[in-house]
């Protein structure tokens, strides 16, 4: 058996230890935590995600696709909420297939945790910090250091290895703070049985916005996302229930906790982190967050890193474990997908945040659903081949940028689907599948 070492066991190096694991390499894990599956209060850190196609690929081809769907919770669309209290909605796919799955990320952690212990071949060393890597050892914040062969660095956003490795001048990154920061409020399943467990709901105030997905316990983790310097300036009970009860005031009464959970949760920062090469000859390998960490607003970045680990599975069948070979071309194949995602990521907070309340978006979704059923070859839209397909996401961006011009085109000068003339939208239609 040969030995590999994974840092960091998160959703990613879970996933990838998994598959090493199960290819009968022996793999040994080293986490910075303790044990997630024995700690207490994980509340008020991103409770739950979204997991979608590129996701459920990766945790099919470990055998658990089915067991992390039993835990989840079906999201079939988005449901918006205007400052009035009214309501709009829209489906994500192009049938009730096709949609997401809302899980609880210390679930999903610890069903890879609990696979990766029932083998024989992983071992998992928690509370291990690791704070440099010299290519050939570890060394850990308790003094300890250790001789390594190959790494995988899958050890998040803020990389210890990758850190390393920059400053050997051998990667470079760019880290990139976003203006807006986060902040969740829990709302218990008693208090949120108004809001539909099956959407995810929305809040779009333009520049911010409120959303909440459900838990499988019926209960919604719920995130603001707001501009750093004005989250900061709601620090008080008094500024809190006001922004609350100006902008979102048919959500401020379902939590009665309101402020005490705001006043304690963590403030969190979002990040994207840019650049390469995610690998140094034979010796490592960044996966996940620390390669390629995006803004949330697509609902990808775990499922990025998942689609990541089943590439990287397949390349390995297909090149054998050649690890500067298969390094550089796993490197080549996924650098451009995720630029691509990440770019997406980012463009996607103006349409939550802000065109999901306007009618002209709306048209758009609808026309967008009716090409769907219309011409199911020949169209399908940027969300649909984000969420509910394996296709490139580089191939998803640059359809998204042509069906934007499309829908413009389509949605010029009328107000609902019915006034679409269809025998333009068919030429128009030929124009862009011909290209
Ligand atoms: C608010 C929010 C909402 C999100 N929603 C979604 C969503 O709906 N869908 C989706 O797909 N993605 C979502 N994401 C993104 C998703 O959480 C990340 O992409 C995903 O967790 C990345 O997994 P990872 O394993 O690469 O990194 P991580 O989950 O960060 O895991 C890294 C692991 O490495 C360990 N580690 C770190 N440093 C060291 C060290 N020095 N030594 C040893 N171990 C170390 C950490 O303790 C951790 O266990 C969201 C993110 C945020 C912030």
């Amino acid at each position: 058996m040969k030995d590999v070492v994974v840092i960091g066991a998160g959703l990613t190096g879970c996933l990838l230890a998994l598959s090493l694991a199960k290819k009968n390499y022996r793999v040994s894990i080293y986490e910075r935590r303790e044990d997630v599956r024995y700690l207490k209060n994980i509340h008020g850190r991103s409770i739950n995600l979204a997991i979608s196609q590129r996701g459920l690929k990766g945790l099919e081809q470990v055998g658990l696709k089915e067991k992390a769907i039993a835990l989840s919770v079906p999201v079939l669309g988005r449901m918006m909420h205007d400052l009035q209290a009214r309501v709009t909605q829209h489906a994500y796919g192009r049938n009730t297939k096709e949609h997401n799955y809302s899980i609880s990320r210390n679930a999903l952690n610890c069903l890879l945790l609990d696979e990766l212990t029932s083998l024989d071949n992983v071992s998992i060393y928690f509370k291990k910090n690791i704070i440099d890597y010299d290519l050939n050892h570890l060394y850990f914040a308790s003094g300890e250091k250790i001789k390594v062969a190959t790494v995988f660095a899958t050890d998040g956003v803020n990389s210890a290895i990758r850190t390393s490795l920059e400053k050997k001048g051998l990667m470079q990154f760019q880290r990139t703070p976003y203006q807006h920061g986060y902040k969740e409020i829990l709302l218990d399943s008693c208090h949120g049985a108004s809001l539909s467990l099956e959407y995810l709901h929305i809040w779009p105030r333009d520049d911010f916005m409120l959303m909440a997905l459900a838990n499988n316990d019926e209960s919604f983790t719920c995130t603001l996302f707001l501009a750093n310097e004005q989250l900061a300036t709601l620090d008080t009970s008094g500024a809190i229930n006001k922004f609350f009860d100006d902008n979102f005031s048919d959500f401020s009464p379902l939590v009665p906790d309101l402020t005490t959970q705001f006043l304690t949760n963590p403030h969190g920062q979002l990040l994207t982190i840019k650049g390469g090469p995610w690998h140094y000859q034979d010796k490592v390998l960044l996966l996940g967050d620390a390669a390629h960490a995006m803004v949330p607003f697509l609902g990808q970045g775990m499922n990025c890193g998942f689609e990541d680990v089943s590439v990287f599975n397949e390349l390995l069948n297909q090149y054998g474990d050649d690890w500067e070979l298969l390094f550089d071309v796993f490197y080549q194949r996924r650098k451009e997908n995720a630029d691509a995602i990440t770019k997406m990521a980012e463009d996607n907070y103006h349409e939550m945040s802000c065109d999901v309340a306007s009618p002209n978006f709306l048209l758009k979704k609808s026309i967008e659903h009716e090409l769907m059923r219309r011409y199911p070859d020949g169209y399908v839209s940027k969300y649909v081949l984000v969420s509910y397909t394996n296709e490139p996401y580089a191939f998803a961006l640059k359809q998204g940028e042509r069906q934007a011009k499309l829908l413009d085109k389509l949605a010029d000068g009328i107000n609902t689907v019915e006034e679409l003339d269809w025998q333009r939208v068919d030429d128009l239609l030929r124009e862009y599948t011909s290209r």
